[in-house]
């Protein structure tokens, strides 16, 4: 870990076995609400008769290095902070909704109880506390993996420095921290193309 962390997610989808326990485990410790995720698995079959697979696509808040969702909070409820989390403050947080709506990503939701635009966090008093996002605790197939951007020996700058990596819709300028591994294989096939457009609209 260096001493100034900077906190970044790899999803290797070669890995991910689709079994959902990351969002179910992101509910129980976000206590998120009925009809809402912070963190939720895309899946589509893909190909043609007999070569058929299952392509899945965890998604989270991607932790934007420039966060739309941030720039337009009017009360400054959404930030992002030294470490790299964009995380948003409950008691200034008014319901707005214009995060919401800047989110290119569909990563946010209005909380009904509580009247706050509620997200992922990766788990940040979690990480304070030295650990690891829910999501990545419980992942079954060790797909999901976070760590420290500015520690070169960190297994996220590993996995970056020999992987191809992407990021999902970099044209937003985003400049997204959660990085895939094989996303291109997974949105070659027509179907998840269609997905993925459904998906960012
Ligand atoms: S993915 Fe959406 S909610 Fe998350 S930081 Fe980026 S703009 Fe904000
Ligand atoms: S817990 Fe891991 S393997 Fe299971 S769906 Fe989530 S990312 Fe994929």
């Amino acid at each position: 870990m260096s001493t100034n962390p900077r906190y970044a997610m790899v999803i290797d989808l070669r890995k991910c076995v689709g079994c959902h326990a990351c969002s179910i485990t992101c509910k129980m410790e976000n206590d998120v609400p009925e009809g809402h995720f912070r963190s939720w698995v895309v899946e589509a079959d893909v190909g043609v008769y007999p070569n058929v697979t299952r392509a899945k696509l965890p998604r989270l808040c991607n932790q934007c290095d420039e966060a739309p969702c941030a720039t337009v909070c009017p009360v400054v409820a959404t930030k992002k902070n030294e470490n790299g989390i964009v995380t948003v403050d409950k008691d200034k947080c008014i319901g707005c909704r214009y995060c919401i709506a800047a989110c290119p990503y569909d990563a946010r939701y209005l909380d009904p109880e509580t009247g706050i635009a509620d997200k992922c966090d990766f788990c940040f008093d979690r990480v304070e506390s030295g650990l690891m996002p829910a999501c990545v605790s419980t992942c079954i197939a060790h797909s999901r993996i976070f760590g420290d951007l500015n520690d070169p020996n960190s297994e996220v700058s590993k996995l970056l420095s020999e992987n191809s990596i992407q990021t999902l819709n970099p044209e937003y300028g985003t400049k997204s921290k959660v990085y895939y591994i094989g996303l291109d294989k997974v949105f070659a096939t027509p179907d998840f193309q269609i997905l993925r457009d459904k998906e960012a609209n």
